[in-house]
């Protein structure tokens, strides 16, 4: 534990607060088990670990292996959203915006909720999102690339992986059977189907995501040299629905320990937000019983404690 914590952001500052967090993320990890789910994501050793953080007033601190890529898995459905968000503003009726204690996969909480998603994290809402934004731009994978930042190709969707869930899926294949059934799709399954996957499947590395996500914690200014990514009002709905939604069935949990909108992936991600101040990424494979990275909850949590960060 680092002798004093402070609000302070300077890089030299953030880095010790990283060092505690990585001592925390460690131990926590080992309690943790890599996700099977998908067969490709199982090969992963549990013991890789990346954190970094970076400051709306341009700090950033890293450690461990910041720059590797890791299959982001479901923290494309934020950056997806984000990129929908800005084709179509009022895109929510369609995704939903409320919690959900239904599993991400669940099938029952569509039939529940008048066929509709509960909220854009959810894999019925991720379907949703990644289908109309299909339909506004033609590529989602490549229009959710872009909202990662895109460049030098450190940031693709990984063929061997998206392959990897095609061949094993039934659950999202299911739901988005009952979606087209009731009418909550555009295009055929079979066109949605590999886009979701290969969205699933993209790589980027845990100093690129704490870049990306930027945009979220930058509530009043603007990116030097351009518009806005979203405007204020969105920003603040989306960072709402993750707090609630963002890390499966673990909201209040995450809330209570930590009090930050984060997203995290079976891939081992989470990615959490400070409105006002910035963003921190964790890759930590080993998930814990809610499904949410074990050491990143942790490791969080910890940066979080030091840095004063929480939305309460
Ligand atoms: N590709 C996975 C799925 O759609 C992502 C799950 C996750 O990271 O929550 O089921």
């Amino acid at each position: 534990m680092p002798a004093t914590c402070s609000s302070q952001t300077s890089g030299k500052q953030l880095r010790e607060y990283l060092d505690a967090a990585h001592i925390q993320g460690l131990r926590a990890a080992r309690t943790g088990v890599v996700s099977r789910q998908v067969p490709a994501l199982a090969e992963v050793s549990a013991t890789r670990f990346a954190m970094a953080v970076a400051t709306v007033d341009g700090a950033e601190a890293h450690i461990g292996e910041s720059d590797a890529g890791f299959s982001i898995q479901s923290l494309s459905k934020l950056f997806a959203l984000c990129a929908l968000l800005r084709h179509e503003p009022e895109a929510w009726p369609a995704v939903g915006w409320g919690p959900s204690d239904a599993g991400y996969g669940s099938v029952a909480d569509l039939e529940h909720n008048d066929w509709r998603p509960r909220n854009p994290f959810v894999n019925s809402g991720a379907l949703v999102v990644t289908d109309r934004l299909l339909m506004h731009s033609g590529d989602a994978v490549s229009a959710t690339v872009e909202m990662l930042g895109g460049g030098a190709g450190e940031v693709f969707s990984d063929p061997r992986v998206a392959q990897s869930e095609i061949d094993t899926d039934h659950r999202n294949s299911a739901i988005a059977h009952v979606l087209a059934e009731h009418g909550r799709l555009v295009n055929p399954i079979d066109v949605l189907l590999p886009q979701y996957f290969a969205q699933c499947a993209i790589t980027a590395s845990v100093r690129t995501l704490a870049r990306a996500a930027l945009f979220l914690a930058d509530r009043d200014s603007e990116p030097s040299g351009g518009q806005a990514v979203l405007d204020p009002a969105t920003v603040r709905r989306v960072n709402a629905v993750l707090l609630m939604s963002g890390m499966y069935g673990a909201a209040g949990d995450i809330a209570y320990r930590i009090g930050l909108p984060a997203k995290s992936g079976i891939g081992g991600g989470v990615l959490a937000v400070m409105p006002g101040r910035g963003a921190v990424c964790v890759w930590s494979p080993p998930l814990d019983g809610d499904g949410n990275s074990a050491g990143g909850v942790a490791a969080i949590e910890e940066f979080a404690r030091c840095a004063g960060w929480s939305v309460f």
